[in-house]
């Protein structure tokens, strides 16, 4: 039998939310058009791209940036227009 859905009606004063909302949840990576690709040889590793990055989506490692987390980037370019070196080319997604 079908498990009965209640409202916020039924819900008892005190009632606990026992697991918060996390945006990381969310595989927005899917909205994305253009993809950002770094250029390894280019990249100084100077975090710019990482401090602008409006979605927490360029991932450093041992103070190195390394690359990309697609699950989250929204390809917004920012990260592209921001680098120094120009170490980062946005492609646009195959369809
Ligand atoms: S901004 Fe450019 S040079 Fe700096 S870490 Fe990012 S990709 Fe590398
Ligand atoms: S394209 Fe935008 S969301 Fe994706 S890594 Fe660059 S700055 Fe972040």
């Amino acid at each position: 039998m079908a498990e009965e859905k209640k409202g916020w009606k039924h819900i008892p004063i005190g009632g606990l939310i026992v697991e918060p909302g996390n945006s990381e949840k969310y595989i927005t990576g899917g909205w994305r058009t253009y993809r950002p690709v770094l250029d390894d040889s280019k990249c100084i590793h100077c975090m710019i791209c990482w401090v602008y990055c409006p979605d927490s989506s360029v991932i450093v490692k041992d103070g190195k940036m390394t690359g990309f987390d697609y699950d989250h980037c929204k390809g917004c370019g920012i990260c592209a227009h921001e680098c120094p070196k120009d170490a980062i080319e946005m492609i646009l997604e195959e369809s």
